[in-house]
C-alpha cells in the first residue's frame, strides 16, 4: 500500500510518530496524480511547487497538533486562493488569479495544510455530472466511461482515486453528496451558515454550502473541525459554537430515532439503490436504532421550487462577470457589444440557461407567479422538515435515484439532469445538514463494472454531530468504504 492510500487519520498518526514526512505524503499524491490524472482528469491546476514548499514547511515546523497539518488536499476550483488560478470551471475566468483567499482555504493554510491543486467542476457549480465544465469532463474512477457526478466531480474523483487525502467542495443542491455517492466517497453538506462562504464563487447565495469530501466519516469530522465557525466576512455564519465533531463520534446509536421518508422511495428509481438503502436501514436497526416511517409530502414540489429560486439568485450573481471587473473580455467595437460578446463567448450553455430562467422568473410580470410563489413553498418545505424533526433524530434516504450514468447520456437533456437531484435539493431548500456515504455496489443495466451506491443521512439544523455519529456507526459495521477502484 502506498502512502496516498491512507486516510487523514492514518496519515496524521504516521506524521506524529515520524514514520514518514509531509513531503513523503505530498510526493505520493503528486505521483498518483501523474499516474492517473491523464485518464481521470480531476485537476484543472496542479500546484506541485507550492505543495512541496508547504509540505517542507510543515515538516520543519513539526507541529501536528491539528490533524490536518502536513496533509495534502485539493480545492474545487470555485475556491479563490490568492495568487493561484481559480477558474470556477468557466472560460470567463480561464486566467483569473484572485488577489485574496477564501476563508476556508486560509484556515487550512494556517493549519499547515498542503495544497495539491484545484479540481474540476461544472461551470460555476451548475450541474450534476461535471460535464458542464468549461474545460473538460472528469471521469468516474470506477468506470471511465461514466460521470463522476457534479458539480464537485473533480473533488470526488480525486479522493476516490487517492490523488489527495481530502478535498473541499460546495453543495447548493447536492453537489457534494451526489458526486460522493457516484465515486464511493464520503461527502458532508453542512447546515447553511456552518462554514463561511467568503471567497467561494456564488451560485445561489441563500443555498450554497461548503464541505469536505473524504475517504471516511471520521476524516469528514476532522476537516469540519477546522473549517466550521463564524466568520466576520460572511454575515450568514451565526456565532454558534463549534463542537469537536470527532468527540462522541464513536458512541453507539442504541435508541437513536431514525425516520425513513416514504417519498424518497419512488417509482422509477434504480432497484439496486432501493435494495442497498433498505439493507442499510436494516443495519441501523441491528445497531440498536429505532426506525420509523415518516412523510414529507412537499417533496414533490422540491425540484421546481429549488430551480426557480437558485436560477433567480444565479442570474443576479452572474451579472458581475461583465468583462470589465474580472477575467475574460471580448474584443468589440462598443461597450454594449463588449458586454454581449463577453458573455456569449465566456459562458457555457447551462450558465446561459440559468441567466435566462432566472431573469424570466424575476421579471416584473412573472415575479409573483414564480419567484414569490417558490419562496413561499420554500418556507413550507423548511417547516415540514422542522415538524418531522420534532419526533426523530435524523432521516435516512438514498442520495440519487440512479447509478452513475454514461458521459453524454443526459447532457443534452437538462430536465433529466435536474431530476438527478430529486433527493438532494429538498435538503438545501430546508437548509439542514446531510452526509453521503457508501452503502453498496451494483452493476448498471447498460454496463459490466460495479458502481458505488450512496446512503444519505439528514439531520437537524446545526446537528452535524448526530449524522456523523450515525454514519460512523454504519460505516464501521460495513466494508463498503474499504473498496478501491481498479485504476
Ligand atoms: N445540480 C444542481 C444544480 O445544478 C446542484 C448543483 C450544486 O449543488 N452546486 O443546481
Amino acid at each position: 500500500m502506498s502512502l496516498n492510500n491512507l486516510t487523514i487519520k492514518e496519515a496524521h498518526d504516521g506524521l506524529k510518530k515520524k514514520e514518514f514526512s509531509s513531503v513523503d505524503l505530498a510526493k505520493a499524491c503528486l505521483e498518483q496524480i501523474k499516474k492517473t490524472d491523464e485518464k481521470i482528469k480531476a485537476f484543472i491546476t496542479v500546484t506541485e511547487d507550492i505543495a512541496l514548499k508547504q509540505a517542507e514547511a510543515a515538516d520543519k515546523k513539526a507541529d501536528f497538533s491539528n490533524p490536518l497539518a502536513g496533509i495534502p488536499f485539493a480545492l474545487k476550483d470555485c475556491f479563490c486562493v490568492q495568487g493561484i488560478k481559480s477558474t470556477g470551471g468557466s472560460k470567463i475566468l480561464a486566467n483569473y488569479i484572485p488577489p485574496f483567499s477564501a476563508t476556508s482555504a486560509e484556515k487550512l493554510e494556517k493549519e499547515s495544510g498542503v495544497l495539491l491543486g484545484k479540481v474540476n467542476l461544472d461551470e460555476f457549480t451548475m450541474g450534476s455530472s461535471c460535464e458542464n465544465s468549461g474545460f473538460f469532463p472528469t471521469k468516474n474512477p470506477w468506470d471511465l466511461e461514466r460521470v463522476p457526478g457534479g458539480s464537485s466531480g473533480g473533488s470526488a474523483a480525486a479522493v476516490a482515486a487517492d490523488q489527495c487525502f481530502y478535498s473541499l467542495g460546495t453543495d447548493t443542491g447536492g453537489s457534494i453528496r451526489e458526486p460522493a455517492s457516484f465515486c464511493g466517497t464520503v461527502g458532508l453538506k453542512v447546515t447553511y451558515g456552518r462554514v463561511s462562504r467568503y471567497g467561494v464563487m456564488s451560485y445561489a447565495s441563500s443555498f450554497d454550502t461548503i464541505g469536505p469530501l473524504t475517504k471516511t466519516v471520521e476524516d469528514a469530522a476532522i476537516v469540519l473541525n477546522t473549517i466550521a465557525g463564524h466568520d466576520s466576512k460572511d454575515s450568514t455564519t451565526p456565532p454558534v459554537a463549534v463542537p469537536d465533531y470527532t468527540f462522541d463520534l464513536k458512541k453507539d446509536i442504541k435508541g437513536l430515532k431514525i425516520g425513513v421518508p416514504k417519498e424518497y422511495f419512488v417509482k422509477g428509481m434504480d432497484p439496486a439503490i432501493e435494495k442497498s438503502v433498505q439493507e442499510a436501514i436494516k443495519k441501523f436497526e441491528d445497531l440498536g436504532a429505532k426506525i420509523v416511517e415518516v412523510s414529507l409530502p412537499l417533496t414533490k414540489y422540491a425540484i421546481a421550487t429549488y430551480y426557480i429560486l437558485v436560477k433567480s439568485e444565479a442570474s443576479a450573481n452572474l451579472a458581475r462577470y461583465d468583462g470589465v471587473r474580472y477575467g475574460f473580455s471580448a474584443t468589440a467595437d462598443s461597450l454594449s457589444q463588449n458586454y454581449l460578446e463577453t458573455k456569449a463567448q465566456g459562458f457555457g450553455p447551462e450558465v446561459k440557461r440559468s441567466i435566462m430562467m432566472g431573469t424570466y422568473a424575476l421579471s416584473a410580470g412573472y415575479y409573483d407567479a414564480y419567484y414569490l410563489k417558490a419562496a413561499k413553498v420554500r418556507t413550507l418545505i423548511k417547516r415540514e422538515f422542522d415538524q418531522v424533526f420534532k419526533d426523530i433524530d435524523c432521516l435516512v434516504a438514498p442520495v440519487t435515484p440512479m447509478l452513475p450514468f454514461k458521459l453524454g447520456e443526459k447532457v443534452d437533456d437538462p430536465l433529466q439532469m435536474y431530476l438527478a437531484d430529486i433527493f438532494t435539493v429538498p435538503i438545501n431548500t430546508a437548509g439542514v445538514p446531510a452526509i453521503s456515504l457508501p452503502c453498496g455496489f451494483a452493476k448498471p443495466q447498460n454496463g459490466d463494472k460495479e458502481l458505488p451506491i450512496g446512503l444519505q443521512i439528514i439531520g437537524k439544523h446545526f446537528d452535524e454531530k448526530t449524522i456523523l455519529r450515525a454514519a460512523y456507526n454504519y460505516e464501521q459495521a460495513t466494508e463498503w468504504h474499504k473498496r478501491k477502484p481498479n485504476l
